[in-house]
């Protein structure tokens, strides 16, 4: 609809309304009461957490939306380039906490809430997760979102509004994962989120491609006949820590173009006009729940496509609104691929460009290349994106015809440098020639993007060396650069951490670090202070009694918090080696059975968690779990070690539980195949609170060894460049089983664990190292990897060289903040300036 200009004397008098909200305690309360009344409906007569929780939401929402609006107008008013974020996964998790602290509004409102009756932790805890991502990948957008509002960066997240997020984990009485749905936005609403109901774009499917001629006589290609529906955008405020800026991230939903098909229904089919409605609807229904896997579902293609029309659409129609031209597009916007499951948005843009705009393809191209960049986050053949040519022909005619295009003249300009090398072309063509063809999304966000990046160093390496190697060939090495991952430290220390915050803050100073992160080096020369030590292992052990609580409360399993807290969660993954972790587990029990009571003494008692889902449909993972809750059921019930080993399996892990597990460990296992885990970030979350980890030489352990000290963190195993090696010798002379894994699936096998029956079920996941040919290096690494365990209990023992190191971790971690990572993004891809707010 077009918008009324007000004249100024009406626009005064909206203006003399605006009353900016109050953030002390009798303003608060007010706030509390009038929502509760006439957004919630209820009254002090029928009142409990839930409800007081949504009326508390709707007064933080009220603030969000003024620094909001502030932002909005700042953004407008200086026009800058805007930079945004296209990621099909945002896993924000809970805002209501998140937003007291950046409003520096907790207290006044913990007071507030408890002088209306209520306990502020009580109402937290209500929210549901927002939690429309699988793991690593969605929790770093929701990262950087945070980090680019906190900067004052003109940045946008843009991503889709499923109506179920990653599914609810419910480990069942055999211990076996079953899967719910997670219907997050239930009949109560969702207070973080803004429907815009004037903002709308149509977005088609199917068709084919027509020739027409335009107004000034020119051919053009048209897509023409197509299905349609009706994106509608969902703001969701991300508030920034210290600034009155607030940043956003537009979620796209999808609905029906017509609510209703009079036709069929006056016809009588009512039915067919319903089914059309719940069609359309059912595109941003459900988040695809894999993880590093491509499964090259339809309906996947179809959101892909759905998520970038709308999102090009509402950029495009932004753009125009500055009246500029279309060559100055890329001055003035940029935008990022997480991933490649926006890449659709390069056929899209030149498609818009030439069949709608009127631009010559090369004037498109220029533009188009000059606005994209891609971030790559995985090396596994699995993983890689690809559409078979035959789908992507049938649901997208016309883009399908732009990306033979693009691969053509691609090619075209690679064989004048590479004469005569077929071969070579064929390796680095966008169309993959198999039966039946398919479209390699990773090579078509390289060919479209003018910036490639890797999420750690080793990854950023083995892209070059590997994925890319062919590409680097023409392109040069400088369009491939590494960006190391980073992580708030607001959501990772200052709010799941409130102890640990506030002995950093009152060592430091000031709460300068949470926005300076390498302010916490100073820490570096308290490390040998026993004073401080204390302190700070008292803060640890106060994280642990708050985990084992939870445990007690949620899994009545008992663990001792002065026991070695040992944590693995993250997704169930073959190349994360949860498998090898339990196995070490089970040879850790084995051994106590064997030790004499004075050897049981000088033993560290341990507890080892696990939490993580796994896909659905993911056979190995899953029998990995029920591995663990067997070892778990069969440990946890064996009076003969007592407390020396406990095995607890968290379900459900997701955000929230992550931030109360990850300020609880002692140790935290990071333990892929080299070369496997592009960056990892929970580990940077762990050592940010002061975790030791035991960890693999991959990823972004390196780097975070390198920030701490190579004697501050316990790594083991298989270097990336043996990894071929071994895994051709394998290949060839089969699987040297390491003497003590022996043992380990022997014990397993016997029935040790769940009698013969759940022995049986167990086999084909130790077939995976035997006859599978150990594809993923556990037996190669098993020894280092309980060597490198004997090193950890050592060093446990010796309390204070181990609060030292505990320390020495969380002070080196300043450059994982996701503040430094935004800003290498903003200098070295997007060339973008923050905002002035008033
Ligand atoms: N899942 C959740 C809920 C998380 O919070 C995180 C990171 O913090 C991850 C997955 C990613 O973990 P990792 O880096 O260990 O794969």
């Amino acid at each position: 609809s077009k918008h009324i200009k007000l004249p100024a004397p009406a626009l005064n008098e909206w203006k003399s309304h605006l009353e900016p909200k109050k953030n002390d305690i009798e303003s608060i309360k007010k706030d509390i009461v009038q929502q509760t009344l006439e957004t919630v409906c209820r009254n002090p007569y029928n009142l409990d957490n839930l409800a007081v929780y949504q009326a508390t939401a709707h007064t933080v929402r009220d603030r969000l939306l003024q620094d909001w609006n502030l932002t909005q107008e700042a953004i407008h008013d200086q026009n800058p380039k805007r930079c945004y974020y296209l990621s099909m996964e945002f896993l924000i998790g809970r805002a209501l906490d998140n937003a007291l602290y950046c409003l520096q509004a907790k207290d006044n409102y913990k007071q507030s809430v408890k002088d209306l009756g209520f306990n502020l932790e009580d109402l937290l805890e209500q929210e549901r997760d927002a939690a429309l991502g699988n793991g690593g990948l969605g929790r770093l957008a929701a990262c950087y979102m945070d980090a680019a509002a906190t900067l004052d960066y003109p940045t946008w997240g843009y991503g889709l509004r499923y109506q179920y997020g990653i599914f609810k984990q419910i480990i069942n009485s055999e211990g076996y994962q079953t899967e719910m749905p997670d219907y997050w936005l239930n009949s109560n609403g969702n207070p973080w989120e803004f429907p815009r109901s004037d903002i709308k774009y149509e977005v088609q499917f199917y068709g084919y491609v027509a020739t027409k001629v335009n107004e000034k006589g020119e051919s053009r290609m048209s897509w023409e006949g197509a299905d349609r529906v009706q994106a509608m955008a969902y703001d969701v405020p991300i508030p920034g820590f210290g600034t009155k800026g607030c940043g956003n991230i537009r979620l796209w939903s999808s609905k029906p173009l017509k609510t209703f098909d009079f036709a069929s229904f006056n016809d009588g089919d009512y039915e067919r006009s319903v089914a059309d409605q719940t069609k359309a609807e059912n595109l941003t229904s459900v988040l695809y729940p894999n993880d590093n896997h491509n499964v090259g579902k339809e309906l996947r293609l179809k959101q892909e496509y759905f998520f970038v029309s709308a999102s090009l659409q509402d950029i495009i129609h932004r753009f125009k609104h500055t009246n500029s031209a279309w060559k100055d597009f890329p001055d003035k916007v940029a935008v990022q691929l997480n991933d490649t499951h926006p890449t659709l948005a390069i056929p899209e843009l030149q498609r818009i460009l030439i069949d709608i705009e009127g631009l010559e393809w090369d004037d498109a191209w220029d533009i188009v290349t000059r606005v994209f960049a891609f971030t790559n986050h995985t090396v596994l053949p699995e993983a890689l994106e690809c559409w078979s040519v035959p789908m992507m022909e049938k649901i997208l005619p016309r883009h399908m015809q732009i990306v033979y295009d693009i691969n053509l003249f691609f090619l075209q300009k690679f064989e004048k440098v590479f004469q005569n090398d077929r071969d070579m072309l064929n390796r680095v063509s966008i169309i993959e020639e198999s039966n039946p063809q398919q479209v390699r999304m990773a090579y078509l966000a390289v060919v479209g993007s003018h910036t490639v990046n890797g999420v750690a160093a080793l990854h950023s390496e083995l892209i070059k060396t590997e994925l890319f190697s062919e590409f680097i060939k023409y392109y040069g090495p400088d369009k491939f650069i590494n960006i190391t991952n980073g992580i708030t430290p607001r959501r990772w220390l200052y709010q799941a951490n409130p102890m640990l915050r506030n002995l950093i803050t009152e060592t430091l100073g000031s709460e300068k670090w949470v926005t300076h992160l390498d302010e916490l080096k100073v820490l570096k020369k308290h490390a040998e202070d026993t004073a401080f030590q204390k302190k700070w292992m008292n803060v640890k052990l106060q994280n642990k009694i708050r985990l084992a609580d939870w445990i007690k409360r949620n899994l009545d399993i008992t663990v001792d918090p002065h026991a070695l807290f040992d944590i693995q969660v993250k997704r169930i993954h073959e190349y994360k080696r949860q498998f090898m972790n339990i196995l070490s587990v089970i040879y850790r029990y084995k051994n106590i059975q064997l030790l004499s009571e004075q050897e049981r003494k000088d033993l560290v008692p341990r507890v080892v968690i696990f939490g993580g889902k796994s896909a659905p449909g993911y056979y190995v993972a899953k029998m990995v779990i029920k591995l663990i809750t067997t070892v778990a059921q069969v440990v946890n019930n064996d009076d003969s070690i007592n407390d020396l080993l406990k095995v607890v399996y968290i379900p459900d892990y997701n955000v929230s539980l992550a931030e109360i597990i990850v300020p609880a460990s002692d140790l935290s296992q990071h333990i892929s195949t080299a070369g496997t885990e592009a960056s990892g970030t929970s580990n940077m979350k762990f050592v940010l609170n002061g975790g030791l980890i035991l960890g693999t030489v991959d990823g972004a352990n390196i780097e975070i060894r390198d920030e701490i000290g190579a004697e501050n963190i316990f790594m083991f195993g298989t270097l990336s460049d043996q990894v071929a090696d071994i895994r051709h010798r394998q290949k060839y002379h089969g699987v040297p089983i390491d003497p003590n894994l022996q043992v380990v699936l022997h014990a397993i096998q016997s029935g040790e664990f769940g009698g013969f029956e759940t022995a049986s079920v167990f086999g084909p996941l130790i077939n995976t190292l035997t006859y599978g040919g150990d594809y993923y290096l556990i037996s190669a690494d098993f020894e280092q990897y309980l060597d490198a365990h004997d090193r950890v209990d050592a060093l446990f023992k010796d309390t204070t060289t181990w609060a030292q190191k505990s320390i020495l971790c969380t002070a080196g971690m300043g450059f994982f903040s996701s503040d430094r990572a935004t800003r290498e993004y903003a200098d070295k891809i997007w060339n973008l300036k923050p905002i002035t707010l008033k």
